[in-house]
């Protein structure tokens, strides 16, 4: 059994899971990555723009894959859209500086492109000294780890045990493991995860292209507020190949204490004016749901290491939520590549003990996952403010309708636009003085 022991086991075929795997591959060690699906993220969802380079330096063959590459297009326009019930504003913005490797933004839809993930790890086993004794596993689900002296020693799936010197936890959000020894709350409460739901909807590629203003694989994201009913959350649109994800992220406590259902608010989201005509001339072909952490810092364990274990990813509720986007994707990749590279140091001195793996803390902690949670934390309480989800874009339209509005009266001037619409919502000068503060300090 010891000849069979692992370097490190890695329970979880996605990104974070599969980026852990290829750093440890690349540096000869011998690793068994486990996924439960058919395929290395055959059942992952996202909406999903993958941002940053991280992607791209833990898979530089992503380089040489653009006339038929694993994503779908790079995004050079983004669109943050206000929408009220009858009407939508939005920020738009597009740059040529978005148009080179690495790019970015990427849209991916996950199943095609985990799945190339985990080829690449294949690939990166096969050039390593254990091209026959490491593997990447997939239908296999971890049931269980294995602890020996208090110390995770390895994972049991159904009849089969397997061994290691240390287990890198990539499960995603659903972490059964990861809390199984204490890493993560028994019970996470609901304010700190969102339901996605998302639909895929395909077009001819042409048709796709000029609906959207796209030129070769030129591609947008938009994102939406305003468009839950008042639920904390909002509404993606991401132009693939051809074909568009959209969909809500919805904050599962708020969702629960009103008493809209998740598919009349989608419902509602593509029947809006901004929404419906960008789906005439497409079909859905796919529809899914997942649970996301919203990106609330209290949601990640104090300590994200144990005797031989360190969690990655949503497993370690590493999203972050700016309200222009969510970031998740490129956080689970870093966070697997810093825990495998201080597996890779902690090989070096023969010690997975909790004091050696703290060092995967410290590196996460000095890398933009660690900083830019801690930063933005003041800008995830903001937009997370109730009035967000509908009365600041209420408010926002309710002025851009009367700043394009021509109906033969005496034009306002905007002064009286802004007091007027102000005037006419449920908000104060306060409270506006207040969010202005807030946003001003936090964002
Ligand atoms: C609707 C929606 C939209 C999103 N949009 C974006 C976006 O635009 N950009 C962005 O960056 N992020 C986005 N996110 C967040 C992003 O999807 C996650 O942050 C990211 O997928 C986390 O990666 P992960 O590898 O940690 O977990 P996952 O992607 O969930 O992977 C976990 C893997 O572990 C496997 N697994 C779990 N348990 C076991 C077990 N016991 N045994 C074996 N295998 C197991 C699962 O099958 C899965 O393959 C979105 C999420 C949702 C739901």
């Amino acid at each position: 059994m010891e000849d069979e022991k692992f370097d490190c086991i890695i329970v979880g075929g996605g990104v974070a899971g599969c980026a852990a795997a290829k750093v440890l591959a690349d540096n000869n060690m011998k690793i068994l990555l486990v996924e439960k699906g058919e395929w290395t993220g055959s059942k992952n969802v996202s909406g999903g723009v993958l941002y940053g380079p991280t992607p791209w330096e833990i898979f530089p063959e992503l380089k040489n894959t653009l006339e038929n590459p694993p994503f779908e297009r790079f995004i050079n326009r983004r669109r943050l859209s206000f929408m009220s019930d009858d009407s939508s504003f939005s920020i738009d913005y597009k740059s040529q500086k978005y148009d080179n490797v690495p790019y970015n933004g990427v849209s991916v839809l996950r199943s095609k492109f985990d799945r190339w993930l985990g080829e690449q790890v294949e690939e990166s086993i096969a050039k390593s000294d254990f091209a026959e004794d490491s593997f990447v596993a997939t239908e296999v689900m971890v049931e269980e780890l294995i602890i020996k002296d208090g110390k995770v020693c390895g994972i049991r799936a159904g009849e089969d045990e397997f061994e290691s010197d240390c287990v890198i936890l990539a499960e995603g959000v659903n972490s059964l493991l990861t809390r199984s020894i204490g890493l993560q709350k028994e019970i996470v409460d609901a304010k700190y995860v969102a339901t996605g739901i998302k639909e895929v909807w395909q077009y001819d590629q042409d048709l796709l292209e000029a609906k959207f203003q796209l030129d070769g694989l030129e591609g947008v994201s938009n994102e939406f507020v305003g468009c839950t009913k008042g639920i904390e959350g909002g509404g993606f649109l991401y132009t693939n190949k051809d074909s568009i994800s959209l969909g809500l992220v919805l904050g599962i406590k708020d969702l629960r204490d009103s008493n809209e259902t998740v598919y009349d608010l989608l419902d509602s989201f593509k029947d809006h004016t901004s929404i419906k005509p960008l789906l005439k001339g497409g079909k859905m072909v796919e529809y899914s749901a997942h649970v996301v952490p919203v990106g609330d810092i209290d949601m990640i364990p104090k300590q994200l290491y144990t005797d031989g274990a360190v969690v990655v990813g949503d497993a370690a509720g590493l999203v972050l939520n700016t309200g222009k986007s969510i970031e998740g994707m490129n956080l689970a990749m870093e966070s697997g590549r810093q825990a495998a590279l201080a597996i890779i140091e902690a090989k070096k001195k023969r010690d997975f003990s909790k004091a050696s793996l703290k060092s995967y803390q410290d590196r996460l902690s000095e890398s933009y996952v660690m900083k830019d949670l801690r930063n933005f934390q003041g800008a995830f309480h903001f937009i997370h403010n109730p009035d967000m989800f509908k009365k600041y874009p209420d408010l926002v339209n309710s002025i851009m309708n009367d700043v394009f509005l021509v109906d033969g009266q005496e034009k306002k001037k905007t002064r009286d636009i802004i007091k007027k619409a102000v005037d006419e919502s449920d908000l104060s000068y306060w409270d506006l003085m207040k969010t202005s503060i807030q946003g001003g300090l936090s964002l």
